[in-house]
C-alpha cells in the first residue's frame, strides 16, 4: 500500500501552560477530503498550523507522503524545525487558504498568482502567467486578472486565493474556514470551487462550519473538543448517528 499524503501521530501544541492540542492523529490518503469541525477555541486552526509549520508542535510527528519533518529542541527549550530548507521544501507542497483570503493587497490578482511559482520556485515567468491564467479561467476569474483585491468581491478574492493556492501544484491543500467572512450569498460560489478540487481528487483538510460541505462532499469528518477529536468517521454515519453527545449539540446548534 502507499504511503498516506499526510499522516500526523500523537500531535501536541502548547502555548506556556495552555494546552491546546492533546494528542490529535490524523491519515489522509490521496484523494482524501477531511472536515474538521468544532466549536470556536477547540484547536482547528492551530491544527492547520501545526501541518504547515506556522506553529512548531511540542510533540507528535508529522510526514508528508512519508517523509518525516525534522524537529529539535532548541537551548531554551523550545520545538523548532531541525531544517530550515526542509520546512521551505513541504511548505512548498503544501498551500493554505485563509479565512481572511490573505491576497497580497499591492499586486493585481494575477501578480498574487505567479509570485509564489516565479519567485519562490523558479518557474519561468511566460510559464507561470499561462498556468496562472488558466488557474483563473477555471475559477471564473480570468476577466478580473488585472485588479487588486481591494475591488473584487470577498467571495472572488477567496476564489482568487484558491487560484493562488493551485499554482504551487499542492500535494495536500488545508483550509481554514474558507467561507467564513463571507456574506452568505457568496459563500455559494467558494464552496463550488473546492467541490470541484474534491472531485478531481485533491487531498483536502477543511476546518469549516458548512456542515452540508462535511456531509455531502469530505469523505471523513473528524470533530475536535478541547483539543482532541471527540468524533470522527464517514459524515454519513456520523452525521447519522453520532455517538459522542457533544457532537450532537454540536450539529444541532450549527443547522
Ligand atoms: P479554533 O480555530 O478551533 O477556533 P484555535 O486553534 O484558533 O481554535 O485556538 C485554540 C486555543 O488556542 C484558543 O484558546 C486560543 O486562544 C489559543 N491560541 C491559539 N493561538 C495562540 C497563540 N499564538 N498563543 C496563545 N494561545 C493561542
Ligand atoms: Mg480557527
Amino acid at each position: 500500500m502507499s504511503e498516506p499524503a499526510l499522516e500526523v501521530s500523537g500531535l501536541h501544541k502548547h502555548y506556556g501552560s495552555l494546552e491546546v492540542l492533546k494528542g490529535i492523529d490524523l491519515k489522509a490518503k490521496k484523494g482524501d477530503v477531511i472536515s474538521i469541525i468544532g466549536s470556536s477555541g477547540s484547536g482547528k486552526s492551530t491544527f492547520l498550523r501545526c501541518i504547515n509549520l506556522l506553529e512548531t508542535p511540542s510533540a507528535g510527528e508529522v510526514r508528508l507522503h512519508g517523509e518525516l519533518i525534522e524537529m529539535r529542541t532548541n537551548r531554551s527549550g523550545e520545538r523548532e524545525p531541525a531544517n530550515m530548507r526542509q520546512v521551505e521544501r513541504i511548505r512548498s507542497r503544501l498551500a493554505m487558504v485563509f479565512q481572511s483570503f490573505n491576497l497580497w493587497s499591492h499586486m493585481t490578482i494575477l501578480e498574487n498568482v505567479i509570485e509564489v511559482p516565479v519567485h519562490v520556485l523558479k518557474v519561468p515567468k511566460k510559464q507561470a502567467i499561462e498556468k496562472a491564467e488558466a488557474l483563473l479561467q477555471r475559477v471564473g476569474l480570468y476577466e478580473r486578472r488585472e485588479y487588486y483585491p481591494g475591488h473584487l468581491s470577498g467571495g472572488q478574492q477567496q476564489r482568487a486565493a484558491i487560484a493562488r493556492a493551485l499554482a504551487v501544484d499542492p500535494e495536500v491543500m488545508l483550509f481554514d474556514e474558507p467561507t467564513s467572512a463571507l456574506d452568505p450569498e457568496l459563500v455559494g460560489e467558494v464552496l463550488g470551487v473546492m467541490r470541484g478540487l474534491a472531485e478531481e481528487g485533491r487531498t483536502m483538510l477543511v476546518v469549516t462550519h458548512e456542515m452540508s460541505f462535511a456531509r455531502d462532499v469530505s469523505n471523513k469528518v473528524m470533530f475536535l473538543h478541547q483539543g482532541l477529536v471527540e468524533e470522527q468517521g464517514d459524515p454519513r454515519q456520523v452525521f447519522a448517528n453520532p455517538s459522542s453527545e457533544r457532537f450532537k449539540q454540536f450539529i444541532s446548534s450549527v443547522y
